[in-house]
């Protein structure tokens, strides 16, 4: 029996292009059958995960018989102890990436837009496309967003914007004043989501004010993940803080098990290992340094970043980027954000970095 795919799926979810992962580490030795292959392609955590987080999550997975808390209390008590916000107001995701839906699945459907920047991270487009809304796409500025345009693109049936701060893959950031006073002006109907995904790596002075914000700003949702500077990626944990009344919203269409209990354990000790999230930001800052200089030396333009990663212009990018996955190093194509001269290299290890930047030398040699 045949199916007919296109009168059986509408028309938005045809349009769909999939999100495109980094390579896993698995494939490539499958594909090369190589080993000791540096992964700096998905922003993850090089020093692994906070051994408190690890400890409770073997703990907690003496309990996956039983079903997770739906309501996540004890996480959500120490998160609202963590950011001084009211438990309420929190919104628990399978990684952050599911918050950025819910929050098109709650406030858009066909009819409504929903506005992002250029080059700004792709699952803003996917979640809008997903639920048959329109996705605004607003030119960039200098790699980052530009709140006036995007103010001056907005139309009556805009009901979310999406700003990541810092931006990935540009690691562009917006100074706070600027996101204040677009705040500001924004009208109560239009919600900023601002996914704050490498918060935890911005120097003191450029730290967020998100939090504090929520209580002036209504229309305002914070998405934070614990996949980056917390090492969680693989268990998917993230969570968004908004008014209690869009938060309400929010809970209403998420699946009632969307965080499983061993994430939600381990997040909770994540969050109280001041150490280990030190320590993530000593071996970002000394790490970005070491690349930035390294770029510097090859002569290779780069856009500075304030995340765990930097993306970087060498021209023939798809080249460079399969010369060096030969060489066992896998780096991020970011063709897809329009950007098809730019790889993407997330911050590893001290070796990781200089593996990186001798396979790169190599690559540019051989491919030029
Ligand atoms: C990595 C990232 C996320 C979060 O991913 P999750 O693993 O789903 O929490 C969200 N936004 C941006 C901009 C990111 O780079």
């Amino acid at each position: 029996m045949n199916i007919d795919i296109c009168e059986i799926t509408p028309s938005h979810i045809r349009a769909i292009f999939p999100y495109a992962p980094g390579k896993p580490i698995s494939e490539l030795e499958r594909e090369l059958g190589i080993r000791d292959i540096v992964k700096l392609a998905s922003n993850e955590n090089p020093l692994g995960t906070s051994p408190k987080a690890l400890d409770a999550a073997r703990q907690a997975l003496l309990d996956a018989s039983r079903y997770p808390d739906g309501n996540g209390f004890e996480l959500k008590a120490a998160i609202s102890d963590r950011y001084g916000i009211p438990a309420e107001s929190i919104v628990l995701g399978n990684g952050s990436n599911d918050l950025l839906e819910l929050a098109a699945r709650a406030f858009l459907e066909p009819g409504r837009s929903a506005a992002f920047s250029q080059h700004a991270f792709a699952v803003y487009a996917l979640a809008v496309q997903a639920v048959g809304a329109r996705g605004i796409e607003v030119q960039a500025k200098d790699w980052g967003h530009d709140l006036d345009a995007m103010f001056s693109k907005l139309e009556d049936d805009t009901r979310v914007v999406f700003i990541a701060n810092p931006n990935n893959p540009t690691g562009t950031l917006l100074q706070k004043a600027e996101l204040a006073a677009f705040l500001k002006l924004l009208p109560s109907s239009v919600l900023v989501v601002l996914d704050e995904a490498y918060d935890e790596y911005l120097p003191s002075g450029s730290a967020s004010n998100s939090m504090a914000w929520l209580r002036e700003f209504p229309n305002l949702i914070v998405t934070r993940t614990f996949s980056k500077a917390y090492g969680l990626a693989g268990l998917r944990m993230g969570f968004a803080a908004a008014h209690p009344d869009i938060a309400d919203m929010m809970n209403r269409v998420r699946q009632p098990f969307n965080v499983n209990s061993i994430a939600q354990a381990a997040a909770i000790a994540a969050l109280s290992d001041a150490a280990f999230l030190d320590k993530s930001r000593a071996v970002n800052l000394s790490g970005m340094a070491q690349i930035r200089e390294g770029l510097e030396r090859l002569g290779i333009d780069y856009i500075p970043s304030f995340g765990n990663f930097l993306s970087f212009r060498v021209g023939h990018a798809q080249g460079i980027f399969q010369k060096l996955l030969k060489l066992g190093v896998i780096v991020r194509p970011i063709a897809g954000y329009a950007m098809p001269e730019h790889l993407r290299v997330s911050i590893g290890l001290e070796h990781e970095n200089d593996k990186f930047l001798s396979a790169l030398q190599q690559a540019i040699e051989e491919v030029t």
